[in-house]
């Protein structure tokens, strides 16, 4: 299937800023989302484009990617979340922000259905070590949450009663007062919006419905993953109240420090040290990668500080695109608890280094800055 231009999708022009594109993506989001068109195919379709061509647009690197690229460029993450589903981070994270406030919530405005409810989205941080990240795993994971009362099956009614309309609202869940010259509409304060009271309610949830329990989901994270992705598994938050639809349950990724390993995007880095015999004559070292131990040829005459570069064993990234590289840098180290024999030998080497030194040109340059900068002083 050949994909349209994103910024066409949106209607917007292609240095649109932030604002006008999410702009441009509610209106159209909010006029083709499914609930608005109940079993309707094509405008399930164009609201799933319209999410996709939000979700590049709106994160800076995509858009970037894709302005250079073209579709090519954001390829990675089309597969990789799907519509809807427990996927990883991609199209899942802007229900969250976006639609949480345009669809989800409190319900202001709309009396007719005020009674059934969205449950709320919860949010969870799941702590990873860094190669749990990088290979992904799965994990279980216990939350609280609101469930059904299985008693009342939700109604909040003690079972074999029924909430009853509400006389001050007679039903309507909002009420209209009149200040000075305005009528003004207010929520009911008497069933605070739902409509209905309920005159005697469920032993097991005191009239709410629901009740906190804890449940044990199995959470798969995919390979790649980083701290501030987000892994959404919808409906898996509070449950709604009287049968409105669950929230959404966003698992947080907090990726540990690792003892070795340090990650920047695909890049890991770590420190390798040397010794200054080896750092001298060059030699080979074991070097640890996330796979393995891997032999790390140095060349003579190597310096604090020098890197070497490890293609492909970094992290490949959950939105697709090339593997990290590995970096090592390099750190000499000072011999320690020498013998009197081993300071013997270093005595006698410090001999032949003699005193100008052409075995140290960072030295030399050094004092010889230092020399001229004491010159300037004088003067
Ligand atoms: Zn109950
Ligand atoms: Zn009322």
């Amino acid at each position: 299937m050949s994909k349209r231009d994103y910024y066409e999708v949106l209607g917007v022009s292609r240095d649109a800023d932030k604002k006008a594109i999410k702009k441009a993506y509610r209106s159209l989001a909010n006029k083709y989302h499914p609930d608005k068109n109940p079993d309707n195919e094509e405008a399930l379709e164009k609201f799933k484009e319209i999410a996709e061509a939000y979700e590049v647009l709106s994160t800076e690197e995509k858009r970037e990617a894709y302005d250079r690229f073209g579709h090519e460029g954001v390829n990675g993450q089309a597969g990789a979340g799907g519509f809807g589903g427990a996927g990883a981070g991609g199209f899942s994270d802007i229900f969250g922000d976006v639609f949480g406030d345009i669809f989800g919530g409190a319900g202001g405005g709309g009396g007719q259905q005020s009674r059934t409810r969205r449950g709320s989205d919860l949010r969870y941080t799941l702590e990873l070590d860094l190669e749990q990240a990088v290979w992904g795993c799965e994990e279980k994971i216990r939350i609280p949450t609101l469930v059904d009362c299985e008693v009342c099956e939700g109604s909040g009614a003690k079972p074999g009663t029924k909430p009853t309309t509400c006389p001050t609202c007679n039903g309507a869940g909002q009420v209209r007062m009149s200040q000075g010259f305005f009528s003004v509409q207010q929520t009911c304060p008497q069933c605070h919006g739902q409509g209905q009271i309920i005159s005697d309610p469920c032993n097991s949830c005191h009239g709410q419905g629901r009740k906190q329990e804890y449940k044990t989901l199995n959470v798969k994270i995919p390979a790649g993953v980083d701290t501030g992705d987000r892994i959404r598994l919808s409906g898996e938050g509070e449950a709604g109240t009287f049968g409105g639809p669950a929230g959404d349950l966003f698992v947080q990724v907090s990726v540990k420090p690792h003892s070795i390993f340090e990650r920047d995007g695909s890049n890991l880095y770590c420190e390798v040290p040397i010794s200054f015999t080896t750092a001298a004559l060059g030699g080979e070292i074991d070097v640890p990668t996330l796979d393995g131990r891997v032999r790390l040829k140095v060349t003579s005459e190597c310096q604090t500080g020098k890197l070497f570069r490890l293609r492909n064993k970094g992290v490949k990234p959950v939105r697709g695109g090339p593997v990290g590289d590995l970096i090592c840098k390099v750190v000499v180290e000072t011999p320690v608890n020498l013998t009197d024999r081993q300071k013997e030998l270093l005595k006698e080497f410090a001999e032949t280094m003699g005193e100008e030194s052409e075995h140290s040109p960072k030295q030399k340059t050094w004092f010889d800055g230092v020399k001229k900068f004491f010159d300037e002083i004088k003067k």
